[in-house]
């Protein structure tokens, strides 16, 4: 069997497309979606995502701004650079990028965003409703996966997920929304026991583990549909995913590239999340969905 590789880079076309008709409404009625992005300090690899959240903003005809703050930046100095975007109406989304230098703490600079402008989907206000069923945040890689899924029609109810990584912003979310849709989800970590066990029994298998290449063909059930969110560097400095391609391509009935696979839809519901904000502040449009 050779695997359906799912063109995320096309999808993520589609759903900006569709995304940009909701902002192309509001700015009907006056309303540019804004969203500001907040990086401290140099890591060129945070600096590569940001230029590309920017981009996409612009793509679409939203406002953007980002605001690039030095790595020895105070707590105080953020939190106020943060209290200034949440008064800012003419900015519905704001995102601060992690990592941030050890001497901050991310939960406290997270908290300190206004949750209705957190399209990031990290405040515990959106995650508590995340948790509880419906958030108008979603957070974007997760997002991104579940509308690869749709639009792809794998199906999700009753199937067995099973999802390696357990973080804030991948595993954990991924697996609630998931769940949200009736699959029955497993959550695999670095103290599972006999992982090859569990994943060998994922109709859908997501990978987000930050390890290159740690999925391979023997690891993965026949057909089953394998999302790699993975990012890393291997050792000719290419990039690659959590996930063995060359061995999984011959036994997954669906997989995802890296890159071109999830990687584009991150940036892609990021700006559906704007233009949701935008929606929700100013009363107009859809409130959810
Ligand atoms: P984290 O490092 O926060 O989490 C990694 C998870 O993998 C942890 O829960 C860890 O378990 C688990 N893990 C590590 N080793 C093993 C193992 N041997 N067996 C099973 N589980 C293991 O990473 P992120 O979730 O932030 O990111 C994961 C990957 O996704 C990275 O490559 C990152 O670059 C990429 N990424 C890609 C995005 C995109 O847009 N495509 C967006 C965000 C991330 P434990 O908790 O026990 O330590």
């Amino acid at each position: 069997m050779t695997a359906h590789i799912i063109d995320g880079k096309t999808i993520a076309q589609q759903v900006r497309a569709e995304w940009k008709l909701r902002a192309d409404a509001l700015k009907a009625r006056g309303i540019t979606p804004g969203m500001a992005v907040i990086i401290v300090g140099n890591d060129p690899a945070s600096k590569v995502y940001v230029a590309n959240k920017v981009k996409a903003c612009a793509e679409l005809g939203l406002y953007s701004i980002h605001r690039e703050l030095p790595a020895d930046i105070t707590e105080a100095q953020l939190l106020s650079e943060i209290e200034a975007l949440n008064n800012d109406p003419k900015i519905h989304g704001i995102l601060v990028q992690l990592p941030l230098p050890k001497h901050l703490d991310a939960n406290q600079v997270i908290e300190a965003i206004n949750p209705d402008k957190d399209v990031d989907g990290f405040h515990q206000k959106n995650v508590g409703a995340l948790v509880t069923g419906e958030t108008p945040f979603p957070s974007c890689t997760p997002y991104g996966v579940m509308v690869l899924l749709e639009k792809t029609g794998i199906a999700i109810e009753g199937r067995h997920a099973v999802i390696v990584g357990r973080s804030n912003i991948v595993g954990k979310p991924m697996a609630l929304l998931l769940l949200h849709k009736n699959a029955t989800v497993t959550i695999c970590t670095s103290k599972t026991v006999d992982l090859a066990k569990h994943t060998r029994d994922a109709d859908i298998l997501v990978a987000a583990v930050g390890r290159a290449n740690f999925i391979t063909g023997d690891m993965v059930k026949p057909g089953a549909t394998v999302i790699d969110v993975g990012i890393n560097r291997n050792s000719d400095g290419k990039l690659v995913g959590d996930v063995d391609f060359a061995s999984v391509k011959e036994v997954a009935g669906y997989l995802t590239p890296v890159p071109g696979g999830v990687g584009p839809m991150t940036i892609a519901m990021l700006v559906a999340n704007t233009v949701r904000a935008a929606e929700r502040l100013s009363g107009f449009g859809k409130q959810i969905g």
